[in-house]
């Protein structure tokens, strides 16, 4: 095909898909403790938001740690249920990437970072006694799945708040793509996901956010993708001794991380796998984090350290573009 006939299928196909009635919709909600915002383009996007935002509340019903008619939440207080199909994929996908990954990811910290406040916002340093009483509570291997009941030994608790976002993101797109959107946006509280391109042909920019300033530090072209950040930023305290204690655990210990890691972005198509990788990565820290990028050559990864260094993987060069001065930049190959 010549240049001049390429060209003109482009602008045919670009007029093609705004000229059959396709339509954009946008809405905001909150969810799952966040902000989401959700753009999408095609036909009847309207209804295709509604269902969306419907399937995010089912969701957050399920797996909810604090919504007492959850699955998650009656699991955590001692119930025999039935699980519904989203606690059994989150408990299955957790406990085969805490196996994977020889226990970095946990899904059952939950006993351990509520001794610290983050489950409730009411902050404090346990005692070494208190942690080492509740660390033999986090041992994942001792979840059972039987069909669709899940065992959990007394006073261990789950706690899908470093997959549940992916996995929604995931769910939506699934669910947008069965109503006939070509087109769309997720932005559920900073984990962003993509489906398909914007619908004039180009890939969508995503900003990555400074851990810093909180303006984008960089920005990066995706289409059909999940860009998830795990962040020590997002969620911390500082205590009396002046020390600032993270979200993110090292189940080992019990406490949280603190290997000089900012953040964390991975890119991958699959945003459960790109969330529960950000995590993953940002306990095990630079070194072991571009150890297990090599073995798995799956997803890509940016990662800022708190001396303002910039990493970011191979696959990226070229397509990332920095927005601010960084100490180094340096690439993982
Ligand atoms: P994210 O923002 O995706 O990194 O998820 C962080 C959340 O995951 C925390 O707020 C905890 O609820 C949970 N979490 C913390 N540390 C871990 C860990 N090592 N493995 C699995 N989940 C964790
Ligand atoms: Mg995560």
């Amino acid at each position: 095909m010549n240049k001049c006939v390429f060209l003109s299928a482009i602008v045919f196909a670009a007029f093609l898909f705004v000229s059959c009635g396709e339509q954009k919709a946008t809405t905001s909600l909150n969810a799952m403790d966040t902000f989401m915002t959700i753009q999408v383009y095609g036909k009847k996007p309207d209804i295709a938001l509604e269902k969306t935002k419907k399937l995010i509340y089912q969701i957050e019903r399920n797996i909810s740690t604090t919504n007492e008619a959850s699955d998650v939440y009656r699991l955590n207080h001692g119930e025999k249920i039935s699980a519904s199909g989203d606690t059994l994929t989150l408990t299955k996908y957790g406990l085969d990437f805490a196996k994977q990954t020889n226990g970095v990811f946990n899904p059952a910290l939950y006993p351990v970072t509520s001794a610290w406040g983050f489950t409730t916002g009411a902050y404090k340093v346990p005692s070494e006694n208190q942690i080492d009483e509740l660390l033999p509570l986090t041992d994942y291997s001792k979840i059972q799945i039987d069909g669709t009941s899940i065992n959990l030994e007394h006073g261990m608790a789950l706690d899908f708040g470093a997959i549940g976002k992916g996995y929604t993101g995931d769910e939506a797109i699934k669910l947008l793509k069965a109503n006939g959107i070509r087109s769309a946006l997720l932005d559920l509280g900073g984990n962003i996901q993509a489906l398909g391109k914007k619908t004039d042909g180009t890939e969508w920019n995503i900003g990555i956010k400074s851990p810093w300033t909180g303006k984008a530090a960089a920005s990066i072209k995706i289409a059909d993708k999940a860009v998830i950040t795990s962040g020590g930023y997002e969620r911390f305290f500082t205590a009396d001794d002046g020390h600032n204690y993270i979200h993110i655990f090292d189940g080992k210990t019990g406490r949280p991380v603190d290997n000089g890691i900012a953040g964390v972005t991975i890119i991958a198509e699959s945003g459960l796998y790109a969330d529960a990788l950000s995590t993953t990565m940002f306990v095990m820290g630079l070194k072991d984090a571009a150890a297990y990028w090599k073995e798995h050559s799956d997803f890509e990864m940016i990662i800022f350290t708190e001396n303002q260094d910039l990493y970011y993987t191979e696959g990226l060069d070229g397509k990332l573009q920095l927005l601010t001065d960084f100490a180094s930049v340096n690439v993982i190959r």
